[in-house]
């Protein structure tokens, strides 16, 4: 989905650190790990009690449908799903398929419950800050094309409709422009689960990009780990270790993805109340819910609201969300309730 290679969960790593699993007797086969590329990213599937025979055809069918859900989302593919419902100037009801209309309409609750700041309608804004599949620009955007680019967002102008068990997107806007790159992810990863489940398989970590979703145990018998590790390039070290106990777990990062123009660093996340990249001190925003499509969403509406607004609303909401953000060139965080019920005794923090 994304055009540069990402490393492995930025910010959401597998835990294999010995404090992770106390030594327990095996129970059946030894885990399995299956490992590729989609998205732009990387994605991971981690099995206990799985036939080793089964490894070819799994990593085939994980595959096949990562290539599916990237069909239907991808925004740097000119003939996905979305790209054509992007390319289409008119306005009659689009059919989509019931995953796309689920994604969208998740996506407009949380941007509602954001007051926008999760905003799927974004593209032209990221687009013209050189994180579509345009290109960079060479010097700041200026007021006139920012005005403009917003000008052509909006979460009231795109709609789901379900009539006689079809669904279908519209929109009022003809240049609208649909991105649905942030929540992607946390797609992929939810119907990893759903493909694992279809197997017959109860034990399992799956995982695209920085979202995650674990069930049942590891091969050692111990509830799977998720690592949060520390905001810096250069440091391998781990904040917090949670145990999802079932749920979906995803991570956004304001400067892993970036580049300099003007002197600035330019993030990929963008204030559609603005229209500027994301400029204040809130390092990375890691939810925890139900599903890791839900998780994937707040986590960038909480990034865009920054760290004040984005504590506000979750204690407001309720919503499990551990932050790391910079203070006086030092790095601070803080979590909420519900998140600090997810970590694990083994955590690090
Ligand atoms: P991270 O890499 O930090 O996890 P994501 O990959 O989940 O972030 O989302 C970043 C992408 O989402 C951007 O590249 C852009 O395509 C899109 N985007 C940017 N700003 C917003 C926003 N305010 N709301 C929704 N999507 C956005
Ligand atoms: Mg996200």
């Amino acid at each position: 989905m994304k055009s540069k290679w990402r490393c492995f969960s930025s910010f959401i790593v597998v835990c294999l650190l010995a404090t992770c699993d106390a030594p327990q007797p095996s129970k059946g086969p030894d885990g399995m790990m299956l490992e590729g590329r989609t998205m732009g990213t990387f994605w991971r599937v981690s099995l206990a009690g799985v036939a080793p025979e089964r490894r070819a055809a799994l990593q085939k069918a994980v595959q096949q449908q990562l290539d599916n859900d990237d069909h239907e989302l991808s925004t740097w593919k000119n003939d996905s799903v979305l790209s054509r419902f992007n390319q289409y100037r008119g306005s009659d009801p689009q059919p989509v398929s019931n995953n796309m209309a689920d994604i969208v309409t998740l996506s407009l609750r949380i941007g509602q419950q954001t007051q926008g700041a999760m905003d799927i309608t974004v593209g032209p804004l990221v687009n013209l800050w050189g994180f579509g599949p345009a290109k960079q620009p060479v010097k700041t955007p200026d007021v006139q094309q920012i005005a403009a680019a917003r000008a052509l967002t909006g979460l009231q102008h795109l709609q789901v409709i379900n009539r006689a068990g079809q669904a279908y997107l519209q929109k009022d806007l003809p240049a609208l422009y649909v991105d649905l790159s942030t929540v992607g992810e946390g797609f992929a990863t939810d119907n990893l689960a759903r493909l694992m489940e279809r197997e017959g398989i109860n034990n399992y970590l799956v995982s695209v990009g920085g979202a995650v979703l674990t069930h049942g145990e590891n091969a050692q018998g111990n509830a799977w780990q998720v690592a949060i590790q520390k905001p810096t390039d250069k440091e391998n070290a781990v904040q917090a270790i949670v145990d999802l106990q079932g749920h979906g777990i995803s991570t956004s990062g304001s400067y892993r993805n970036y580049y300099e123009l003007d002197g600035k660093r330019i993030s990929h996340v963008i204030d559609p109340a603005t229209g500027q990249s994301i400029q204040h001190k809130l390092v990375s925003v890691t939810v925890i819910a139900t599903t890791a499509l839900e998780a994937d969403g707040w986590d960038t509406g909480l990034m865009v609201l920054g760290t004040e607004r984005a504590k506000a609303l979750a204690l407001r909401n309720k919503l499990a969300v551990y932050l790391i953000y910079k203070q006086k060139e030092r790095f601070e965080s803080w979590m909420s309730p519900q998140f600090a019920a997810f970590l694990s005794p083994s955590s690090a923090h």
